[in-house]
């Protein structure tokens, strides 16, 4: 806990927020909440499990900018069964660093950005995750994101988002724009 923090008086409950669904908002509801939480001074980190590691999106820039921690560590676009190998050894290298930051009692905040792919393609344990979200240091607030989350995640989290599709601007056809997309 930073002095700041300590100062306000009150112990911070730490909490578990998932944010899902196939509708757009999860990263940036995420970035959000590292921004707001960067505010009052307190420590937090986003790891990237899908970005490619050269990832130069605007959240990077004003990353830079502000300070703020921001590991990006995929393949980014997988394809062949070498990158897919490539991918998996890097959710593998991510979530160590994620697990030593998580019980390291240095962060108050620590996001874990798309973690819910390599759960779902079975190379992180989920039961290893919520060990390691169980036994971390009190008051660190966790974000995990991305799309299918699997259920016991979801269960052991305190707030769950599932972000809905209503429209789209890819659906007609609209390309990536910046600012919105990246
Ligand atoms: P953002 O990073 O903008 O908050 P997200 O984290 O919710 O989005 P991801 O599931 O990580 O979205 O998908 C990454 C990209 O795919 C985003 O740029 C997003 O706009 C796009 N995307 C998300 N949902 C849809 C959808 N239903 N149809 C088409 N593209 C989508
Ligand atoms: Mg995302």
């Amino acid at each position: 806990m930073t002095a700041e923090s300590a100062q306000a008086g009150k112990e911070a409950i730490g909490l578990v927020l998932v944010f899902t669904g196939h509708g757009k908002g999860k990263t940036t509801a995420a970035l959000g909440l590292m921004l707001r939480a960067h505010g009052h001074g307190m420590k937090a980190a986003m790891l990237q499990f899908i970005k490619h590691s050269r990832s130069n999106f605007g959240e990077h820039r004003a990353a830079r900018l502000l300070g703020l921690e921001i590991m990006p560590l995929g393949a980014g676009f997988t394809r062949t069964a070498k990158d897919i190998e490539k991918s998996r050894a890097l959710a593998l290298q991510l979530w160590g660093i994620a697990r030593e930051k998580l019980a390291s009692g240095e962060y108050e905040m620590i996001i874990l950005d798309e973690l819910s792919y390599p759960l779902q393609y079975g190379w992180i344990p989920v039961k290893e995750v919520i060990e390691a979200l169980r036994s971390r240091p009190r008051g660190m607030h966790v974000v995990v994101t991305g799309r299918d989350v699997p259920t016991e995640l979801i269960e052991f989290a305190d707030l769950v988002t599932d972000m809905h599709v209503v429209k789209h601007p890819l659906k007609k056809g609209i390309k990536a724009q910046r600012g919105i997309e990246f």
